[in-house]
């Protein structure tokens, strides 16, 4: 190994865990994005010369591992707790009068800090080395998220500590993150997570590591479990972790009992101005040798409590209950309320989710509820506010019909459907002439990420569709200003900005017309991709749908569903109508398409297989440097199958039978390394 090479790149490994820690823990970043990418850019040439120097903690090795089948239980040595609940200030003075008679009046200290409303996990360095990560499960059994949670920029891979260290955390996700996560979802056509908890605890336990790699979440510790004993107070360690490079809240305040109330109003009155969601505070005997010497009940530490902070809460009448149908069709009921005012804002609706939310709060038109707006991005009904003296009107039912087209809806069902609201089924209208599903596909186009056409909100959609002046996003293009000014309220100069704009979205590039078509699985980032990949809708017409999986499979990072949402999507009948009609007007302009890598394997398509001398992926980023695509397995135009060690004959046969190239390590080596 070249000595020089393993300093640079051990410089680098410091260099970036170093910057991680300032973008990702102090908020104040050092240096730009473009000097931080040459950095992860220089460490990945290093290291796909010298593949020996990866190693698990390399910053390279984040995304490591593939989807799993399931998550893997552990069983932990010291159980995961629960904390006790107070909801009133006397409830938590009581708590710290029962800790001071018990401690006596020396050992009263107690420390306050925020409880994070996330999902919470257990991390473990031996050595200095992230070994093991899993969530709470039931507290002492949990389920092992270590290479999702390797891949959170502000949790460090490689600490400056021998021995072993637990510690326990919370996974957050922040606020302005949710909202960015939100939106893409609903371009991809998933649904919208409702909190930053729910967000954080489905993001931590998915199966694919890359997956979670995409969402931006944060680690926040608040307890060192086993460590160096010389601590003498959970506060002292809460620095000790920071001195490590650790992520803590950093929130921690200790106070005498006196002080405490005080420093729960001041933390509930600041909750808004941290950047991510708090439920409550959580008080804590300070001292080890007082936690110690008070215990655990079945289920809690008799040394801490949380104090929940109050909801905001408004009460208020439903005056409706509306159906709304969106740009894939799904069914959404939503309260139309009396205008109430809630934490700083007039709400007038409140999202219902679905048909078990309603019968679950048995939520009639006419009723008085409370509505909440806890972490919730949108305002929720959480209960009747009823006075049951008065007559109700009847039990609310989903239609049977769109209440957009009057078509039958079908029922999904779908597993992965909100299922903390109890959610099995998703009502949907499949109707292809659905008016309301055409005015959401079209609003969707005119969005400033997909075609950016200013000028076409909402209420000009309604009427374009409602006249069947417009008929889908391909329509858009043959308006005149003749069809325009006979609409009603419409006015020249208005009809005038409004061609331009329409007239003006031809010339967004082809990935912002896939945007626009809202494929599902397909965001921003994917479109791009794909937009640089194929060039123009021209060019991907032309494909065959065997040779636009090849072009898909290419694509860095393009799973079996995305390429299977494409495939569909483009040889869907009608689609590929709507794409011709949009071919037809010149919608969209052609991408650049991204260079390829020339090299020995340009062309080739090779499946990597079998125990190496090296870690798959390194042999993977050496035959993408030579200009070789990656295949997961051997498939029908596979060009080449690497194969290391203990490799099953079946995995040769399919080989043969396509007439798939096989090589040996060393033969690839030589085929790529230049003469
Ligand atoms: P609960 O889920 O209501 O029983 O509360 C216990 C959970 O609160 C713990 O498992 C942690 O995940 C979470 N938590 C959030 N912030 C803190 C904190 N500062 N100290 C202790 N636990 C916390």
């Amino acid at each position: 190994m070249n000595a020089l090479a393993a300093h640079r790149h051990a410089t680098i490994c410091r260099e970036i865990a170093a910057h991680d820690y300032r973008y990702y823990v102090l908020d104040d970043p050092a240096i730009g994005d473009v000097s931080y990418d040459g950095l992860q850019r220089e460490l990945r040439a290093i290291e796909a010369e010298f593949p020996l120097l990866v190693t698990p903690e390399s910053p390279s090795q984040r995304v490591s591992g593939a989807p799993r089948a399931g998550l893997r239980k552990v069983l932990r040595d010291v159980k995961m707790y629960s904390l006790d609940n107070a909801y009133a200030a006397a409830d938590i003075a009581a708590f710290a009068a029962r800790c001071a008679a018990a401690l006596g009046p020396n050992t009263g200290l107690f420390c306050v800090e925020p409880k994070l409303d996330g999902a919470s996990l257990e991390v473990t360095y031996e050595d200095g080395r992230l070994t093991l990560a899993t969530t709470r499960g039931d507290g002492g059994e949990g389920e092992e998220v270590t290479a999702n949670v390797r891949t959170i920029r502000s949790l460090p891979l490689a600490i400056a500590h021998a021995g072993k260290l637990t510690l326990r955390g919370e996974v957050v996700f922040y606020k302005r993150s949710l909202v960015a996560l939100n939106e893409a979802r609903e371009l991809e056509g998933n649904e919208p997570f409702a909190n930053a908890r729910n967000a954080a605890a489905g993001s931590l336990r998915m199966i694919d590591p890359r997956e979670v790699a995409k969402r931006p979440l944060r680690v926040l510790f608040y307890q060192l479990l086993e460590g160096p004993s010389l601590h003498a107070s959970h506060s002292e360690s809460l620095a000790f972790l920071r001195s490590l490079a650790l992520p803590t809240h950093g929130l921690e305040v200790v106070v005498s009992p006196d002080a405490m109330g005080p420093e729960l109003t001041r933390l509930e009155g600041v909750r808004a101005s941290y950047p991510y969601e708090t439920d409550g505070a959580v008080v804590k005997v300070d001292s080890y040798a007082g936690q110690g010497e008070l215990g655990f009940t079945s289920k809690y530490p008799r040394w801490a409590m949380a104090y929940k902070f109050a909801p905001e809460r408004a009460r208020t009448r439903v005056t409706d209950i509306l159906v709304q149908v969106g740009r894939t069709g799904a069914l959404t009921p939503v309260a139309a309320l009396e205008p109430v005012l809630l934490a700083g804002t007039v709400v007038s609706r409140a999202s219902l989710h679905n048909a078990e939310q309603i019968a679950e709060l048995d939520v009639r038109i006419g009723d008085d509820v409370f509505v909440e707006k806890a972490g919730e991005i949108i305002p929720q009904v959480v209960g009747l506010a009823l006075d049951f003296s008065a007559p109700r009107g009847l039990p609310f039912c989903m239609p049977t019909v769109c209440p957009g087209c009057g078509e039958a809806v079908s029922l999904e069902l779908r597993d992965e459907l909100r299922p903390e609201l109890g959610a099995k089924a998703k009502l949907r209208c499949t109707s292809r002439r659905c008016p309301a599903k055409i005015k959401g596909a079209l609003l969707h186009w005119s969005r400033r990420f997909a075609m950016d056409i200013a000028h076409l909100g909402e209420a000009l959609v309604e009427l374009l569709i409602d006249t069947q002046t417009v008929t889908d996003v391909a329509s858009l293009y043959d308006l005149t200003f003749d069809k325009l000014a006979t609409l009603d309220r419409m006015g020249d100069k208005s009809a005038q900005n409004i061609l331009e704009a329409i007239e003006r979205s031809k010339n967004r590039a082809f990935s912002r017309v896939i945007v626009g078509l809202g494929i599902a699985q397909i965001g921003q980032v994917a479109a791009k991709q794909m937009g640089e990949r194929i060039g123009s809708l021209e060019a991907l017409l032309a494909l065959s749908p065997e040779a636009l999986r090849a072009e898909l499979e290419t694509i860095h990072g393009f799973g079996d569903k995305m390429i299977e949402s494409v495939i569909a999507f483009v040889g869907d009948e009608e689609m590929r109508a709507l794409l011709m009609d949009l071919r037809a007007r010149n919608v969209g302009r052609p991408e650049e398409i991204a260079a390829v890598v020339e090299g020995p394997l340009t062309g080739h398509r090779v499946c990597v297989t079998g125990t190496l001398s090296k870690k798959r992926e390194a042999v993977q980023e050496a035959i993408r440097r030579a200009g070789g695509t990656i295949h997961d397995s051997v498939k029908k135009d596979t060009t080449m199958l690497v194969a290391g060690d203990k490799v099953g004959q079946a995995k040769f046969d399919q080989a043969k039978k396509h007439g798939v190239r096989v090589m040996s390590e060393a033969e690839l080596e030589a085929f790529i390394t230049p003469p």
